[in-house]
């Protein structure tokens, strides 16, 4: 399981002892709860936000900065994600996609966040903001690729969809891919 590994139960606030777990291997414990702790993260979705023709794509600016983004949000308790991507869409963009498309996943140590990305396609380039979104605009596949930071996530994606870099996953894409985003 990593090195994420939690000290204390967030139940009760003991510290936690390490026990054996079938195939699980060593597990954090809690002796007060009589349970095992398992890994806790947040999960979020970013979505590549395509005109219908699949010739453009959407990024905005959030949050008084300058960098263009993807669109994002975190995944509520209980809600799958891609409802999540889709619920995100609908209240930050004001229409419904047309279709979503799984592209593929990160880990981001420092918010402790599993990361899910989709494609969406929306029924036209009309959209109705809400007021969290400083800027938008539409780009070119080539235009987007380079807006978005080097080393980002959002730029992994991007680049992960537009090279097709991700239809099949052998053992040498995970071990190739992770140094790359930190
Ligand atoms: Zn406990």
């Amino acid at each position: 399981m990593g090195t994420q590994h939690m000290n204390y139960c967030m139940e009760c606030g003991t510290k936690l002892t390490i026990k054996p777990l079938k195939s699980e291997g060593e597990v954090p414990f809690c002796e007060r709860c009589e349970t095992f702790v398992f890994p806790v993260f947040s999960t979020a979705c970013s979505m590549i936000v395509m005109n219908p023709e699949q010739t453009k794509i959407l990024l905005i600016k959030q949050y008084g900065r300058d960098d263009y983004i993807l669109v994002a949000g975190y995944v509520n308790k209980g809600e799958d994600a891609e409802d999540a991507a889709l619920r995100e869409i609908r209240e930050e963009l004001g229409v419904e996609a047309a279709g979503i498309r799984f592209n593929r996943t990160h880990y981001f140590g420092p918010s402790n966040t599993l990361m899910i990305n989709f494609r969406v396609l929306l029924p036209s380039e009309e959209i109705h903001p809400n007021e969290e979104i400083d800027d938008w605009r539409w780009f070119s596949l080539a235009e987007a690729r380079e807006k978005v930071r080097p080393n980002s996530l959002a730029r992994d994606f991007l680049e992960g969809m537009l090279d097709g870099a991700y239809h099949f996953h052998d053992n040498k894409y995970g071990l190739s891919r992770k140094k790359q985003v930190t």
